[in-house]
């Protein structure tokens, strides 16, 4: 078989004459790889197979993979090609259509409808460089990126000229660059962060190589400031970086901000000798919307707070916003002649649609319209929670969370099922705007006729470790 390539009759010099596509199939020619048993996989604590599904490291899994074939010569004329690429494209619909229907434990609001938006993508909509500095690239949304950086800019109470912030590509980017932020600012700084912090914080800790305190929690899942206090108090001589938890990622605890902020004037660090960055990924768009919940507020003594935009807000893609004091950015900005901007992102190339989509929501729902859904979550939760408990199933949910925390269904299965996120003894399901009760009333029912036949011995698990005693409903704490 030829597998040059020819443009117009020329030879292309893409594909060099002798490149031979056979070799890079290398998976066929390799030795298979050993077998990897129970022992070797990871994903437990005691590195055992845990409950059927196994993480396999140093070995890629290729078991469900669309591959990527060379065309015919006659595709174009036959349309074979054409045809079986739709196939598969309308098989995979079919799979993402049940996969959103049975997804609960991952706090993505699968409910939205760009399709006005549509229009757009056929645009390399991209917003390299700093949002308020344009760059020599031109086909860019830069007025929607401000649009939804001012909005929550006067969602958390910071100035239009004091702020500075970008619309990221996640929840993890908002996470590496305060971080960052906090270091530029206390080169020699050590970051706090509690045990249930989300594994960006810790990623950010080895990138940039800072001296890092783990924080005990609370059975809540919030900061043990108790502890945050004890340790603070021996690295008194260094500056602290605190990663603040506005919801954590397993059991949607908030962090108590005005406790963090005391413990540190009590502990003798001034404002000067501190940076806090708030991650607000999963729920810090929530809270300005629930009674009772801490305030987070830029009037407070705060570097930076950061959402992701897939997950409360919803969008076909991951992105994020973060927002940052001026004064901050300036030690990390960088001019950058090839730019024409500035450089003081995480990401160079940055995508342009997200500011589009946020934009768009944004004004759909505006503040009002988040309160309302906020609200509907809340109840949600707490209808989740109860139906649990009803059932004799233990169940705890934060006050300021929509995140129901439960014991660890026992059949995987069904926890691939409804994509519950789990850990340990315990999973969670989260309460978004697209989680109807008629939703939860499916999970609920198949929920309890599967685990009816899980403990035929009736000895249900005890996760008061997890949750507290006053949560759990096992033999012993009922
Ligand atoms: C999800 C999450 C993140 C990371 O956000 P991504 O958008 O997934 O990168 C960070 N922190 C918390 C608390 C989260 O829940």
């Amino acid at each position: 078989m030829e597998f040059a390539a020819y443009v117009n009759g020329e030879k292309a010099g893409i594909l060099a004459e002798e490149f031979d596509l056979s070799a890079a199939n290398v998976m066929a020619v390799e030795p298979l790889p050993p077998v990897v048993t129970a022992d070797d996989a990871v994903g437990s604590k005691d590195g055992k197979k845990q409950n059927g599904r196994k993480i396999v490291l140093g070995r890629n899994v290729h078991t469900e993979c669309f591959e990527v074939t060379e065309p015919d010569a006659n595709d174009d004329f036959t349309g074979d090609k054409e045809a079986y690429m739709g196939s598969v494209l309308a098989r995979y619909r079919q799979i993402l259509m049940e996969r959103t229907m049975h997804q609960i434990g991952y706090p993505y609001n699968l409910d939205f409808d760009y399709g006005a938006l549509a229009q757009f993508q056929h645009f390399s909509i991209n917003n390299l460089g700093d949002p308020f500095i344009e760059s020599g690239y031109g086909v860019h949304s830069r007025q929607f990126e401000i649009g939804v950086l001012d909005w929550f800019a006067r969602l958390w109470e910071i100035e239009k000229n004091e702020y500075w912030g970008y619309v990221t590509n996640c929840g993890t980017e908002g996470n590496l660059h305060g971080i960052l932020l906090g270091r530029e600012a206390f080169p020699d700084g050590i970051l706090y962060a509690s045990r249930e912090s989300h594994y960006s914080v810790y990623k950010a800790a080895r990138m940039y190589r800072m001296e890092c305190v783990k924080i005990d929690c609370l059975i809540s899942g919030e900061i043990d400031c108790a502890d945050f206090k004890v340790k603070l108090l021996a690295n008194k001589d260094k500056p602290a970086i605190i990663n603040v938890n506005l919801g954590t990622t397993v059991k949607g605890a908030v962090d108590d901000l005005d406790l963090v902020i005391r413990t540190l004037e009590e502990s003798g660090f001034t404002h000067d000798r501190f940076y806090i960055h708030c991650d607000g990924a999963s729920f810090g768009l929530c809270l300005p919307f629930v009674k009772r919940a801490p305030k987070i507020t830029f009037k407070k003594p705060i570097g930076s707070v950061s959402v992701s935009g897939h997950k409360f807000v919803g969008s076909p893609m991951p992105c994020g916003v973060q927002i940052t004091r001026m004064k901050h950015i300036n030690a990390l900005s960088r001019n950058v002649e090839y730019l024409a901007s500035k450089d003081a992102t995480i990401m160079g190339s940055r995508n342009g649609h997200a500011s589009i989509f946020l934009w768009y929501t944004l004004n759909r729902k505006g503040y009002k319209g988040f309160q309302k859904e906020v609200q509907k979550c809340l109840r949600n939760a707490h209808y989740l929670k109860d139906g649990l408990r009803d059932a004799g199933i233990s169940a705890m949910l934060n006050e300021l969370s929509c995140t129901v925390v439960f014991e660890r269904p026992r059949d995987e299965e069904f926890v691939r099922r409804w994509q519950l996120i789990c850990e340990g003894n315990i999973a969670h399901a989260v309460a978004m705007p697209n989680i109807t009760v008629e939703k939860l009333d499916d999970f609920l029912n198949e929920l309890i006729e599967k685990r009816s036949t899980w403990y035929l011995d009736g000895q249900f698990p005890c996760i008061a470790a997890d949750v507290g005693n006053e949560n759990c409903v096992c033999a012993l704490h009922k």
